[in-house]
């Protein structure tokens, strides 16, 4: 069985957790575009110095470069063969487009667009609680608010298409994978 899944989540949803249980539980490919672009940056591409000064700047890497990369990880045979959980892509809707046309050129779809609900309030403290350098008050408010900003409008994209599982995000990690995996199973 291949399992196709984008996960969504503010910073501090626990987004990475959760995708740690969903490779686990469907052995699919953990396919993060932040870590294959920090990775590019660290190997020293042409394309990762191009990047670098971008995610630097906080701005977001092409849609042509993104897509083209994410394009080529898919047929990787970890992605192709089990499936993937897509992590950070896609993050505008023009992103959102080329991965639903790249799948339906295959004959493919998603099987669940899930986006892992928990209050502003909540990742606000939680964030604050970590104590991390960058997470002064401004950075938090900024973040938020970017993801609000570029986010919603991708949701409510596949809100449209019916892909789209919001779970609840706050309680103990167990709670939340195992509300997470039966919301997955029941679109699969
Ligand atoms: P964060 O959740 O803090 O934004 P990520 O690891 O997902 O962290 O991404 C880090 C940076 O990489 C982003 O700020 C952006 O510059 C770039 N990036 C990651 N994914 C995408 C994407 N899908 N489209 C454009 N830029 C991206």
């Amino acid at each position: 069985m291949t399992v196709r899944l984008v996960i969504f989540g503010r910073q501090g949803a626990g987004k990475g957790t959760q995708c740690v249980n969903i490779v686990n539980t469907y052995g699919v490919a953990h396919i993060s575009t932040g870590d294959m672009l920090r990775a590019a940056v660290a190997a020293g591409t042409e394309m990762g110095l191009k990047a670098k000064e971008v995610m630097d700047s906080g701005g977001l890497v092409g849609d042509d470069i993104i897509n083209g990369i994410v394009a080529d990880r898919l047929t990787e045979p970890d992605a192709s063969g089990p499936g993937f959980v897509l992590d950070g892509y896609p993050r505008t809707q023009p992103q959102a487009e080329a991965l639903l046309e790249n799948l339906r050129s295959d004959d493919y779809s998603l099987d669940a667009v899930i986006n892992l609900n928990v209050p502003l309030d909540e990742v606000t403290a939680r964030m604050k609680s970590r104590g991390r350098a960058d997470d002064t008050d401004e950075a938090i408010a900024r973040r938020l608010e970017l993801y609000e900003q570029e986010t919603r409008p991708v949701l409510d994209f596949f809100e449209e298409q019916g892909l789209l599982v919001t779970v609840d995000g706050l309680g103990s990690e167990e709670e939340v994978s195992s509300r997470l995996i039966a919301a997955i199973n029941e679109h699969l």
